[in-house]
């Protein structure tokens, strides 16, 4: 029996082509990788499913549920043994999380993207898409959550972020790194994911904001969010979970309003922590009731806290989810 592989397409600039006289990149009439020959293994049996085309800003929260959804179906009823998702590279790392977070099956879920479309000299698209078939068929992929492959590398959904406006190495995971490489001869894994975090979602309703941290920022923009009634915010913050005094005034209001607010650093790398007592610090944060996130980058707090929202807006129960 043949492993069924299913690739889904849904967008990107990895399924666009440049348009030769103006220069323009967008995407056309025909996914250009439909058309490619993916000779990867004869004990493979790939089939492609298109359920977007678009630009990866124009997928929102509810695309990602979709997609989530699709994918468990597919499992129950095709057996399919292992996806790839063409993705575009803005968005990939969120789409990539909500899954990791929102998928209940067991089986590899390989996201991949392209920085250069189909028709550019070095267009990275098609030898990405080869990759992440191999990765995806590869028995070692198995429960090590949805993961990120683009050149030559194995990243976890959780750490990776995109790192540069347009390099083809631009899929990093800060302080961790991937988790393994694709050779000619298939994937190599060197490392495991610790843990896994996974929810049951049937609808995404909140409306969660980000902000970032900033020199002299003061207390208007938290106002404004509190008068619109968002369901939460996440918040990077300086350093190690530090803010202005003069914002702390709009964090406290929020938090009286009910409304939760999880804190990540704007820094790369790190977690934040209550560490300092002066004002603004993050020890007085903790004793707001602000909640301290593991090392998520702003964008897949984001996600998580939409998805756990679902379930409950118990800051102590937050706060637990938050430190997994
Ligand atoms: N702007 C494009 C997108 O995310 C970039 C890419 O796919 O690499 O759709």
């Amino acid at each position: 029996m043949k492993k069924k592989i299913m690739i889904i397409h849904t967008g990107g600039t990895i399924s666009m082509s440049e348009d030769e006289q103006t220069g323009a990149v967008s995407p056309g009439e025909r996914n250009p990788l439909t058309t490619i020959p993916l000779i990867v293994d004869s004990n493979i049996h790939i089939e492609s499913h298109e359920l977007f085309n678009l630009p990866s800003p124009h997928i929102t929260s509810q695309h990602m549920l979709l997609l989530s959804k699709f994918i468990d179906q597919q499992v129950m009823e095709q057996g399919i043994e292992g996806f790839v998702v063409t993705h575009g590279t803005d968005t990939l790392e969120e789409t990539a999380f909500f899954l990791d977070l929102t998928v209940q099956t067991r089986v590899p879920i390989v996201l991949t993207g392209a920085m250069r479309s189909s028709n550019e000299i070095g267009s990275d698209g098609p030898y990405n898409l080869l990759s992440s078939v191999k990765v995806a068929a590869s028995e070692e992929a198995k429960n090590k959550g949805v993961l990120v492959v683009l050149n030559d590398e194995v990243h976890t959904a959780k750490n990776v972020t995109k790192t540069h406006t347009s390099n083809i190495a631009t899929f990093q995971s800060p302080q961790y790194g991937p988790i393994g490489i694709v050779t000619k001869r298939g994937a190599f894994f060197h490392h495991s994911p610790v843990s896994e975090d996974k929810y049951r979602v049937d609808a995404i309703t909140k409306n969660v904001m980000l902000l970032k941290a900033y020199a002299g920022m003061d207390s208007s923009i938290f106002h404004a969010l509190k008068d619109m009634q968002v369901d939460g915010v996440i918040l990077e913050a300086l350093g190690q979970g530090n803010i202005p005094p003069t914002a702390v005034e709009g964090i406290k209001s929020l938090r009286e309003a009910n409304i939760p607010v999880v804190m990540v650093s704007r820094c790369f790398n790190g977690i934040v922590q209550d560490i300092y007592g002066y004002e603004g610090g993050g020890r007085r944060l903790k004793e707001l009731g602000v909640i301290f996130s593991n090392g998520l980058n702003g964008q897949k707090a984001r996600i998580k806290l939409m998805i756990a929202l679902e379930s409950t807006n118990n800051p102590d129960k937050l706060q637990e989810l938050f430190l997994r």
